[in-house]
């Protein structure tokens, strides 16, 4: 498996600068009567501008459209997740044979579509090797290629249809008349037929959060708190030779620990098979990172091989069965026990393909088949996905123990085939997963169990499943190695703060530990939970426009209440996509097209109801007086 970075790549990204910087600007002048508006342009809105412009050349052809992206700042396409310039030892979580920008649909306006597997090969400097869909790259990477993807789609645009860039936050929606105005920095835009949100991750903490983590809130401004990105802000912050503290175990725990090291000039190298840390001097002298359960991240292990995978009990027609039965679904009662099962089934099969070379019969039942392996195995136990989720590891030595962990869960295969097929139901949930999205969205199970999901299954899935690829947790494992990451105060610490705001200090009485460190950072992502929570455009629909919060029977989920192709139930121009859609939806915060797609009916929704608009350009004397019209 390679990992391809920036240098790989022959110099795409300042091309597909150049022809973005022609369409980006700080302000925007209508030119046409029909506008629609995109709110962020990351991956989601740039999707949204291909899907938009396909749909509307195909079935509008000729009639004159203005889109208008606002986007935060100029990295349209990328937004700041794939940032172009970010360092490239921030790593994509997934192989790269799982990005693509295009989707198959017949409307398209751009005819060469390349995967990013097909963008790397085509160009990749000279000396590289082959391409596999299985390699890793970095975010960066990914980015340019979004960029790129965007560039075709403004290259293919025909005269009617405009594509604005703005670099400007939308502040607030509201309506006037039947078109929407929105207040943005630079002031008003008027005359929108639809406006489309495509956020990300603009959420705050609120207070939801500092409760329920028990860890004792320290101001946002204080110089003891730290964000993770931009990256390049904590490969600058002078942290020699200090003790830093950091507040989640995740993704983003990763993408912070490689910044303090790799980014501070640190070397892995590669020495008889195992990863080893070369020290650049410049990096803290020990990092403590914890969290509500002190368990790190399992690394992404390989996907299921379709040709001879399948679900026995967790199937889609087993979540058709019940939802034919039931209005609502409780996700203890109805479903958990498939997903057990599920577990079980999947583990013991795994297992016994390591001694019976011939495929396993299929009519056997869950307990021949565990019966038989407990005749191979001894010590065999049916899987426990409880144990697997939240593993009890000693308080003791808690350091020692997460590093085993690691080494386990990193390698294994360098453990016994039991543990081996234990680690490898790691991917099972990828596979779980689409077909439980099914039932979770659209309010589909009950309220309660719904809230149970959120806050005892999901993260604790994440954490097993959607892991960082195993280079960046064999990094980990080597800094945990040389005592650089030390976990002993790992597991829910308490944390408090001395001399106001010169020292945090971690400590755990039952292991009758305390460290002090100088910086706090925050490696968590938040994520919706109500009003105090959400960004300020969200804010002012609620208390301007009177959008309601999605409240599942007595669960408040944190979305918005829209509808089943994302539009906001009290004004139906207004549609979201992604990240808010959560709560509603399952599993948005991916560049997956196929996932929860509210685009396509949304830009067929546009072209329907819009193709006998009064075809005209505006009044370029006086643009800002025309309002637009939608007769
Ligand atoms: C650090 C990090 C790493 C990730 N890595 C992966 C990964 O490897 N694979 C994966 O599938 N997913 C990953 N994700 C999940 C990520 O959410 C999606 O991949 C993807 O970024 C979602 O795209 P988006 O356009 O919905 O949101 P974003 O990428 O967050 O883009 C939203 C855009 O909206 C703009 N914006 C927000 N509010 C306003 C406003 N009021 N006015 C104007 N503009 C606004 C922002 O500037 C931003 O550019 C990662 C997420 C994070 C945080």
């Amino acid at each position: 498996m390679k990992v391809w970075s920036s240098s790989s790549l022959t110099d795409i990204i300042s091309q597909n600068q150049r022809l973005l910087a022609s369409y980006i600007s700080e302000s925007y002048l209508p030119e046409s009567n029909f506008r629609v508006a995109i709110i962020g342009g990351g991956p989601k809105g740039s999707y949204a501008i291909e899907r938009l412009a396909s749909v509307w050349n195909t079935h509008c052809p000729g009639k004159f459209l203005d889109i208008v992206c606002f986007n935060l700042s100029a990295d349209f396409g990328s937004g700041p997740n794939y940032q172009t310039r970010q360092p490239d030892f921030l790593l994509m979580n997934y192989n790269l044979g799982k990005v693509d920008f295009w989707t198959d649909e017949p409307e398209q306006l751009v005819f060469d579509r390349p995967d990013l597997r097909e963008f790397l090969e085509r160009f990749k400097n000279e000396s590289e090797m082959e391409v596999d869909a299985e390699d890793y790259c970095s975010r960066a990477i990914t980015g340019v290629y979004l960029q790129y993807c965007l560039c075709k789609v403004i290259d293919a645009l025909p005269p009617n249809i405009r594509l604005h860039l703005v670099v400007d936050e939308v502040k607030s929606i509201s309506e006037i008349s039947d078109s929407l105005m929105l207040d943005t920095g630079s002031g008003m835009h008027f005359g929108f037929s639809e406006v489309m949100c495509c956020t990300g991750h603009s959420y705050r903490f609120g207070k939801e959060y500092d409760t329920r983590n028990s860890v004792k809130k320290i101001s946002d401004v204080s110089p003891l708190n730290q964000t993770v990105y931009p990256a390049e802000n904590l490969q600058k912050k002078d942290l020699k030779g200090k003790v830093v503290a950091i507040k989640g175990m995740g993704l983003t725990f990763v993408d912070a620990v490689l910044a303090l090291t790799e980014g501070k000039g640190g070397v892995f190298k590669r020495e008889n098979g195992s990863l080893r840390y070369m020290a650049s001097g410049k990096e803290p002298s020990e990092i403590l990172p914890f969290c509500r359960t002190g368990l790190p991240m399992i690394a992404r292990k390989e996907d299921f091989n379709s040709a001879d995978f399948s679900l026995r009990f967790f199937t889609e027609e087993t979540v058709q069965y019940l939802l034919s039965k039931h209005d609502k679904l409780d996700f203890k009662l109805h479903l958990l026990p498939f997903i057990q099962r599920e577990f079980r089934f999947q583990y013991v099969v795994h297992l016994l393909r390591f001694r019976c070379s011939k495929n396993i019969q299929p009519e056997k039942t869950l307990p021949e088949l565990e019966l038989y392996a407990s005749g191979i195995y001894p010590d065999f136990e049916p899987f426990d996905l409880e144990e697997f989720l939240s593993p009890e590891l000693p308080a003791l030595d808690f350091h020692n123990a997460v590093v085993n962990y690691l080494r386990q869960t990193v390698f294994p295969e360098n453990c016994n085939e039991m543990h081996q097929s234990k680690i490898a139901m790691s991917a099972l949930w990828r596979k779980i997963n689409p077909i439980l999205n099914t039932v979770y969205s659209f309010g589909k199970l009950t309220g309660e169990s719904q809230r149970y999901f959120d806050q005892h299954f999901y993260g604790r899935f994440q954490r097993v499943s959607f892991g960082p690829p195993k280079e960046n947790m064999e990094k980990i494992l080597a800094l945990a190695e040389v005592g650089l990451l030390q976990f002993d105060l790992a597991n829910k610490p308490k944390v408090s703060i001395k001399n106001q705001s010169t020292d945090v200090i971690l400590s755990h009485k039952q292991a009758s530990i305390s460290k002090s460190a100088v910086t706090l950072i925050d490696a968590r992502i938040p994520k919706s939970g109500g009003l105090a929570t959400q960004p300020e455009y969200i804010k002012k629909l609620v208390l301007q426009m009177k959008a309601s919060f999605f409240v599942n029977e007595k669960y408040k989920t944190g979305c918005l209440e829209i509808d089943q192709s994302g539009r906001l139930k009290k004004q139906k121009q207004i549609c979201f996509y992604g990240t808010p859609t959560e709560g509603w939806t399952l599993d948005n915060e991916s560049l997956s097209r196929a996932n929860n797609n509210f685009l396509s009916p949304w830009a067929n929704q546009i072209s329907k109801n819009y193709v006998n608009i009064k075809d005209s350009k505006v009044n370029t004397n006086y643009p800002l007086l025309d309002q637009g019209a939608n007769s």
